[in-house]
């Protein structure tokens, strides 16, 4: 099964994206919905002219307010990226949307999700951001609990759990705790519940700041598990089958599927 989840961006990313986008903030914008499909949404009536007051990104999300309250929310998924360059920049293409102030334009390239809602109820859902500092441990703890019989690994990924943590850093964060991801949530303690979200909240902030990603799990598969020797295993996990990477040796016990 090829793991399209790995191409989805990462909190992280996210981020990184609302930090680009933070020169704009502020301006008058003029606003261009050049793609076809984006012009469908009446975005570029509604908001060209208008005053960018703030970018921030929540969980998977960047949402970008303008004044008169209209909240424009972007998820990436697997192929959408912001790039911001200066004012007039060549390009070739139709981009989804382009907000113009006066020395950037921040560019959005195949922007799956947009839409304009007039306050940030869309986003109400969402549990509390893993790149939070400080760390809402708590009221993860609080939404975890609810659901004892999810596995970890499959719970950490809900959105609606904790916000922002992606494939990749499950994995990761799971290793460095030496969970696996098949325990079931009413098998975990919480001191291992929060070692691992403190592990993922570590790892992302890291990227965020620069470093570069050392996989330990992740697409591994096959290969010696660089704290015990044990060989890396992947497989599908939760409802959308997510590819789960962990280390037998090292993350014992849950249900894991057979070899
Ligand atoms: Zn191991």
């Amino acid at each position: 099964m090829p793991d399209y989840a790995a191409f989805m961006p990462e909190g992280d990313a996210v981020h990184r994206a609302a930090m680009r986008l933070q020169v704009l903030a502020g301006q008058r914008v003029e606003v261009e919905t050049p793609h076809p499909r984006a012009a469908l949404k009446g975005l570029e009536e509604r908001l060209d002219g208008r005053v960018l007051e703030s970018v921030e990104a929540v969980g998977k999300h960047v949402l970008l307010r303008f004044e008169g309250g209209l909240v424009l929310r972007s998820h990436l998924r697997m192929t959408g990226r912001w790039r911001v360059e200066p004012r007039g920049a060549q390009r070739s293409g139709r981009p989804w949307l382009v907000l113009r102030g006066d020395e950037h334009e921040a560019v959005l390239w195949n922007g799956p999700v947009l839409e304009l809602a007039r306050d940030a109820r869309s986003v109400a859902h969402l549990g509390p951001d893993i790149l939070a500092s400080p760390l809402d441990f708590d009221a993860m703890l609080a939404r975890l609990r609810a659901q004892p019989q999810r596995a970890v690994g499959d719970a950490i990924l809900d959105q609606r759990l904790v916000a922002g943590i992606g494939n990749m850093w499950k994995a990761e964060a799971l290793w460095q705790s030496r969970l696996s991801p098949w325990r079931a949530l009413a098998d975990v303690p919480d001191d291992k519940l929060r070692e691992t979200l403190e592990a993922a909240h570590r790892l992302m902030q890291g990227r965020l700041d620069g470093a570069r990603p050392l996989h330990h799990v992740y697409r591994r598969v096959g290969r010696a598990c660089r704290r015990c020797g044990g060989v890396i295993r992947s497989y599908p996990q939760g409802e959308h089958a997510r590819m789960a990477y962990w280390c037998p040796g090292c993350q014992k016990g849950g249900r894991q599927p057979k070899a």
